[in-house]
């Protein structure tokens, strides 16, 4: 499959999606754009909804989308034809996520990462004892 210029920007709403044309270049073949698109579609819906609601959301429902925004940064991966890893989803960028930013920058892409005990999205998860390659 042949990509044009076109296909590298899909504008939704007032954002979009850049899709990097360098990733595209070494992973062309092995890439499915078609899904890259829709898994970034889904996940920028998500947090656009964590976004709208962060005060009105109890931690069991953001625990939940959470785990959806994981699940869409494996289908990421697998779209792109990287191997799942969960070390270079970086939780800390998605929206209610207080756990420590620069921390957790320095250690990536290797972690083990930083999640605070008062984080909207991650309390939850400490609570239940979620292992890091199940969820983050
Ligand atoms: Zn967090």
């Amino acid at each position: 499959m042949e990509y044009s210029e076109e296909d590298l920007w899909l504008e939704i709403g007032s954002g979009g999606i850049a899709i990097s044309p360098n990733l595209l270049w070494l992973h062309g073949p092995d890439a499915d754009l078609d899904k890259i698109i829709l898994w970034h579609v889904n996940k920028m819906f998500i947090e656009q909804f964590i976004r709208d609601n962060l005060n009105d959301l109890n931690s069991e429902t953001m625990f939940e989308l959470n785990k959806r925004i994981t699940e869409c940064e494996f289908n990421l991966q697998e779209s792109w034809g990287f191997p799942r890893n969960i070390n270079f989803h970086k939780f800390w960028e998605r929206p209610g996520c207080s756990c420590p930013r620069l921390d957790n920058e320095d250690l990536y892409p290797s972690g083990p990462y930083y999640r605070c005990s008062d984080c909207q999205l991650h309390s939850v998860s400490i609570s239940k004892g979620v292992k890091n390659e199940k969820s983050n």
